[in-house]
């Protein structure tokens, strides 16, 4: 056709609605972290089902912030803020828990349980990984994670901000030199159940540890990789969250994924050079992340709703903006795939045991 005939048609395309949107809709997208609609969203509101419909969302890792009534901003940071008293982690959990079951029945999401749900997924659907930020509801004891299992989790972090029989985390003095003797055994409770193990928030003696124990590839589902990783003790919240390169290598050497998030700053700094509303820097930065652990380890790990006011990334009309600037970047098409959808899905996919 000529130039006026090929114009015309790329208008009835653009013109064409539904087709144009499914258009957009390649590739898939994944998130291994996210708390949409659990902390500034109101969870009844019907957005997230909505939205992951619209902008072609496979698969979202729903994360209940397991401590998250104990936990305050400070700041520089987050931090505990009381002790909780026996039993109630559980009853928070089991309460949260069922609100989120409720909303994708509801709003007929998938819950991802097998790895079928997830080709399923994949392939069109739009599916829940029920997920916790937090492994504080089990109260010290592996054997409480079968009845959760039962209930649908299938991704568990075990640490975040409150103290923890788990293990050390980032963001405070360590006290077990990585994962106590229960959270070694979650490892493996995990590994044989069938659940993600997700290491964010660990200190880094932790992650190697759970490298050694764990039989299936875990992950790191969201903060950002610098140098010799965060200390306890950095003067920012978002620096003591950072994990060191080598243990980023590392959990990718062992199949495993990375997850970014999408913190901006109120300006560039650090090592760190996503600003709030920067869509184009937040792809910059997977793709510089792609560059040094390779295109099959990094994934989205935004932390929606969890990244604060500053955020890149609030929604996933903003997520599929992402792509089309790593389209923008002329990353292959193969690697946009992967770190859109397919490396979360490549890795849940590995701990799942059915
Ligand atoms: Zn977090």
């Amino acid at each position: 056709m000529n130039r006026r005939q090929a114009l015309k048609a790329t208008l009835a395309f653009l013109a064409a609605g539904p087709l144009a949107a499914r258009a957009q809709q390649s590739p898939r997208i994944a998130d291994a972290h996210s708390h949409y609609g659990l902390i500034s969203r109101q969870i009844a509101d019907r957005d997230l089902a909505k939205d992951m419909r619209e902008h072609g969302v496979a698969l979202v890792a729903w994360k209940l912030v397991a401590d998250g009534r104990w936990i305050r901003g400070t700041n520089t940071g987050i931090e505990q803020h009381r002790v909780p008293s026996p039993g109630e982690l559980a009853l928070y959990f089991d309460d949260a828990f069922a609100r989120m079951r409720a909303y994708i029945a509801t709003n007929k999401l998938r819950t991802v349980l097998a790895r079928a749900d997830v080709d399923a997924c994949v392939a069109g659907d739009a599916g829940i990984v029920l997920a916790s930020e937090g492994a504080d509801f089990l109260e010290g004891r592996v054997e409480n994670l079968d009845a959760v299992y039962d209930k649908g989790l299938r991704h568990l972090q075990f640490v975040h901000y409150i103290r923890s029989p788990v293990g050390d985390f980032q963001t405070a003095s360590p006290q077990h030199n990585g994962l106590s003797e229960m959270g070694k055994r979650l490892v493996e409770a995990c590994n044989a159940k069938g659940v993600l193990v997700d290491l964010a928030h660990s200190t880094l003696p932790s992650v190697d540890q759970a490298l050694e124990i764990s039989s299936a590839p875990l992950i790191w589902s969201h903060s950002w990789v610098d140098g010799d990783g965060g200390n306890w003790q950095d003067r920012f919240g978002f620096l003591r969250r950072r994990l060191s390169l080598a243990h980023a290598k590392k959990i990718a050497d062992r199949g495993g994924m990375v997850g970014l998030w999408a913190l901006g700053l109120s300006r560039p700094g650090y090592g760190w050079s996503v600003t709030a509303r920067s869509m184009s820097a937040y792809a910059q930065e997977l793709a510089n992340l792609v560059d040094r652990i390779g295109a099959d380890h990094v994934g989205f790990g935004t932390d929606i709703e969890g990244v604060g006011a500053d955020w890149a990334v609030n929604d996933y009309g903003h997520v599929r903006r992402v792509v089309q600037y790593l389209e923008e970047l002329k990353l292959p098409a193969s690697t946009i795939e992967r770190v859109a959808y397919a490396n979360y899905a490549r890795v849940l996919k590995a701990a799942l045991r059915s």
